[in-house]
């Protein structure tokens, strides 16, 4: 079974991956329109036809679009999400309606496992990130295992063991503290991205991933994939030398990828032989040409 984890966007100016598991796509998040996905879809060679579910995280709209919801709704694929989330839809729109008379629109629980597929089962994962009802996932067949998070602020125990024995890390690293103190931002935003529920800093982060690889089976994570950062307060290179700091730590080399909003990327093949990366991690790929998005849907 092939496994395939594509990052279309990546920051708080627009979300959205793909899992493909043997030709099933899931579209994990939505925050671009379909215009804005067509060309970084067309760069990850992923058609809307590979498509066959979306999962949504939360309704920051650096996450969810109405009009790539329209779209969901156009092409009669299901929409799993929290019930919570449903508030932030707009109940009078033709998509919602349409998606919800069809049986489109699927809750999910913390904590409770489905499966989108076969050989893919999803766990939602209750994140402290400030929307109703965060949700990072634990995807999961019978060879291999992905864990994402994107929006978290900060992390227990709880979510260090429900990520932990993965092939597969993509874990939010937003921020340089630094940086974002000396941003010249409101006071107000600033500590909002700082707290407990916004998002995590490239040491916190850093933290969680060494939790992760205390709790794994040796050998057992091979990516990670780092997500949301901020383009104002990190760099890429920040986000990875934080990284690479815990691997030194413990020993192990891995390779760490960096999603940037401006481009599509990185694409990851499970099984295939994982490039020992602190050289190469965050390299960049081709220039890629993409609209500009509003900066900071996700008030960050
Ligand atoms: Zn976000
Ligand atoms: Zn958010």
């Amino acid at each position: 079974m092939s496994v395939q984890f594509h990052v279309l966007a990546s920051g708080s100016s627009g979300n959205a991956c793909v899992l493909d598991v043997g030709g099933f796509g899931v579209l994990l998040d939505f925050g671009l329109s379909p215009r804005q996905l067509a060309p970084r879809m067309q760069r990850a060679r992923i058609s809307w036809d590979r498509i066959h579910a979306a999962v949504l995280t939360h309704t920051h709209t650096d996450h969810w679009q109405s009009s790539t919801l329209a779209h969901l709704a156009k092409l009669r694929l299901p929409v799993y999400c929290h019930e919570e989330h449903l508030a932030s839809f707009d109940p009078a729109s033709r998509a919602v309606s349409a998606l919800s008379s069809a049986g489109l629109i699927r809750h999910y629980e913390h904590g409770k496992r489905w499966a989108l597929h076969p050989d893919c089962e999803c766990t939602p994962i209750s994140l402290p990130h400030d929307a109703a009802k965060t949700c990072g996932f634990r995807f999961e067949g019978r060879s291999w295992a992905i864990g994402y998070a994107a929006d978290l602020g900060s992390w227990k125990s709880e979510i260090v063991r429900q990520l932990s024995d993965v092939d597969l890390l993509a874990l939010e690293f937003n921020h340089d503290v630094a940086m974002q103190v000396k941003s010249g931002r409101h006071p107000t935003l600033i500590r909002r991205v700082l707290g407990d529920s916004g998002h995590l800093s490239n040491d916190q982060a850093a933290a969680l991933f060494s939790e992760i690889l205390k709790r794994s089976e040796p050998n057992r994570l091979k990516y990670l994939v780092q997500l949301h950062l901020s383009q104002e307060c990190n760099r890429p290179e920040l986000a990875q030398a934080a990284a690479s700091r815990v691997l030194e730590r413990v020993g192990i080399e891995m390779a760490i990828r960096t999603a940037v909003q401006g481009k599509a990327g990185p694409t990851i093949r499970l099984g295939q032989a994982a490039t020992k990366s602190r050289r190469r991690a965050g390299r960049a790929e081709p220039a890629f040409s993409q609209p500009l998005l509003p900066f900071g849907r996700d008030g960050e």
